[in-house]
């Protein structure tokens, strides 16, 4: 018998947008030869020290549930992390939750604060995740669109048009992904008297934090105010290369940690115990590992956005996370032609502006988590490739009067 299951599905499921990251990560991954500047991962394995713990974990037959926030000696390590780094206080016992990865924070964040058709402002171009998180939440994702005249830095003034009587937070995420714009403290902190204004909560996505390289990070959370407002979502991904492991936190005022913790122990019940005592190494003895990428990818930045500029796509300097967002406005392509003709003719995988939202049309987002070596290969492909277009657009000679 056919079914007709179109009858049965949820119409906030069936309504989502499909990820248009993945559409070109598995167009790309079905042809030869590729490099692939598209996915958002370290090129990285996970330093030694972390598997080993975690194998050794395994070993000593740490395989039971932990408990729902997370084995404390994780959250412990979390706090004196945060306290640390970000010089932001969070109590282990009360204020930290151990998710399945950043992206479980995001969707918890959400679950825990929004009301059908509570808004939430998203700053666009942004990480496709967080409308639909939204959407599943019963919000509203409201787009408040930012551009590259001034490096995709949101001013308090768009804040301020896009906020009604709806509004319950803003969706934070610096360093950016896509366009690697990081804001500094003068910046959080106006951002910060629209909140306190508006009496607001802000959903700070961290996860780039260590990725950081012209200025000291700021967490959201540090700006005078902003504590008892914020929910500060953070992870292993991408600063230790830990993408596989699936470990994130979040961080936050007791009585929403313990709203947030109601919903993980019925969804999830716990993030995996013998990964969990991975991440406690991760934290304790992986400073200069971590410390090393982060230089690798300042210097891959470097070379990726002079050759960018050599080729004569636009590109601002990214201030953090691991990619750049240069305008390919001036070939007359839209981001998804140009993404799909690189790929089929120089084969080189990037994602289109757009995926990230309608502000993102005019741009790609080219990830160097790659080696030099690489980034120097698809530099000369999309060099090329500009040639390639440029000459498509000059008339024949023969046909100029
Ligand atoms: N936030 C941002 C901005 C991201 O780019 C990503 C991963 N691409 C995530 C969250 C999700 O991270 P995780 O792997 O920890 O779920």
């Amino acid at each position: 018998m056919s079914m007709n299951y179109q009858q049965y599905l949820s119409k906030t499921a069936m309504g989502l947008e499909p990820s248009g990251i993945r559409k070109f990560f598995d167009l790309a991954a079905s042809m030869e030869d590729v490099i692939s500047l598209g996915v958002g991962e370290p090129d990285f394995v996970t330093p030694w020290n972390i598997r080993e713990y975690a194998i050794e974990a395994l070993q000593d037959g740490f395989t039971s549930y932990t408990a729902n926030a997370g084995l404390l000696e994780l959250r412990q390590e979390i706090s004196n992390y945060l306290n640390r780094r970000f010089n932001v206080d969070y109590r282990a016992e009360d204020q930290v939750i151990v998710t399945v990865g950043a992206s479980q924070s995001i969707d918890l964040a959400f679950r825990s604060i929004l009301n059908p058709g509570d808004e939430v402002l998203i700053i666009e171009p942004a990480f496709v995740s967080y409308s639909a998180l939204v959407t599943l939440a019963g919000g509203v994702p409201i787009q408040v669109e930012t551009n590259a005249s001034n490096g995709f830095k949101v001013t308090p003034e768009q804040l301020e048009d896009a906020i009604t009587d709806k509004t319950k937070a803003i969706l934070l995420c610096t360093p950016n992904n896509p366009t690697g714009t990081s804001l500094n403290k003068l910046e959080l902190t106006a951002i910060a008297s629209v909140v306190e204004k508006h009496d607001l909560l802000v959903v700070s996505d961290e996860i780039y934090a260590e990725l950081t390289y012209d200025q000291e990070f700021s967490s959201f959370a540090s700006i005078p105010g902003m504590y008892e407002r914020t929910i500060t979502v953070n992870g292993f991904s991408k600063g230790f290369a830990m993408t596989g492991w699936r470990l994130g936190f979040l961080a936050a005022p007791q009585e929403l940690i313990h709203v947030m913790v109601k919903i993980y122990q019925y969804t999830t019940m716990c993030a995996p115990t013998m990964l969990q005592m991975g991440a406690i190494e991760a934290l304790r003895n992986s400073s200069m590992q971590v410390e090393k990428m982060r230089q690798n990818y300042w210097r891959r930045r470097n070379f990726t956005v002079q050759s960018l500029n050599k080729i004569g796509l636009e590109c601002h300097t990214p201030g953090g996370a691991f990619y750049v967002f240069p305008s390919i406005q001036q070939t007359g392509l839209s981001s998804e032609e140009f993404a799909a003709g690189l790929l089929q003719e120089e084969k080189v995988a990037v994602v289109p502006g757009n995926a990230f939202g309608p502000s993102g049309e005019g741009y790609i987002r080219c990830s160097y988590a790659t080696s030099i070596e690489q980034i120097e290969t698809a530099m000369n492909r999309i060099g090329r490739y500009i040639e390639s277009i440029e000459k498509k657009k000059k008339p024949k000679l023969e046909n100029v009067k």
